[in-house]
Order: C-alpha cells, then structure tokens, then sequence
C-alpha cells in the first residue's frame, strides 16, 4: 500500500538501515545520502521515508513531505555550499527513473546544460 515500506524497495533497505549510505541529513520525514554513482561533484539523494512510488504520488498523497524533500534539498546545498543546484525528479522509466520511491537528485558543484538530456 503506498505510504507503506516495501520489502523489494531499494529505498525503503535504506531507510530502515538494511542497505548502508552515506548519509548527509535526516529529519523525521526525511534522508539524505549521497548517490553510489554521482553525476556531479556533488551528487546527493533527497527521499522521504514513507514510501510513494514517485514525486508527483508523493504530491497527491502527503503533500507536506513532498515540501519537507524539497525544503531538505536546500539544506543539502546550503550544507555544501553550493551557490547553484539543480533538483531533479525523474518520473517515469522513459525520463530515466529506475527507484520507484520517489527522490529528489540535488546536483551542483558544476555547470549545468539546458535543456537537459
Ligand atoms: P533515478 O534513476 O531513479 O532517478 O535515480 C536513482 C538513483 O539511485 C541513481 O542515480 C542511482 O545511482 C542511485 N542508486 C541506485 N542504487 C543505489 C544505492 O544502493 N545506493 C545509493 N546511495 N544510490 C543508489
């Protein structure tokens, strides 16, 4: 059921510490880790703990947790002192998802492109 833990959930292992991260933030709605295969100098994960399969569910479904991601997100490049960033929410496989529980990527500490890829 969404909200839910879900035992075959990536994120989920994290949350409950079954799958070690490195861990930047944490709040009680909220980790942060750093992504295992970074596309930026900085490169961190921003998930709720409740699990939805994507931001837009998260959107619908608790709508404050989606804004503690995003609040959170701005904490993480606060933290690293990033003057730019970008916040990232691929949704769907075709855009590049491949974690069904939704997550923030926060990206700085490099130029962006736009449009992006
Ligand atoms: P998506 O492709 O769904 O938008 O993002 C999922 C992200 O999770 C990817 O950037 C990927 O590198 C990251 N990732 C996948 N497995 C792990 C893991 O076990 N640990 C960490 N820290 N990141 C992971």
């Amino acid at each position: 059921m969404a909200g839910e833990a879900q035992d075959d959930c990536l994120f989920c292992k994290i949350v409950d510490g079954k799958i070690p991260a490195t861990v930047v933030r944490e709040t009680e709605t909220t980790v942060a880790f750093r992504d295992i295969n970074p596309q930026a100098p900085i490169h961190v994960l921003v998930i709720p703990k409740v699990h939805h399969p994507d931001a837009s569910s998260l959107a619908v479904a608790e709508p404050a947790i989606l804004a503690d991601v995003v609040r959170e997100a701005g904490e993480v490049a606060a933290e690293e002192k990033l003057d730019s960033y970008r916040i990232v929410f691929n949704t769907g496989s075709g855009a590049g998802q491949t974690v069904f529980h939704a997550h923030a990527h926060v990206l700085g500490g490099r130029g962006m492109q736009w449009p992006p890829g």
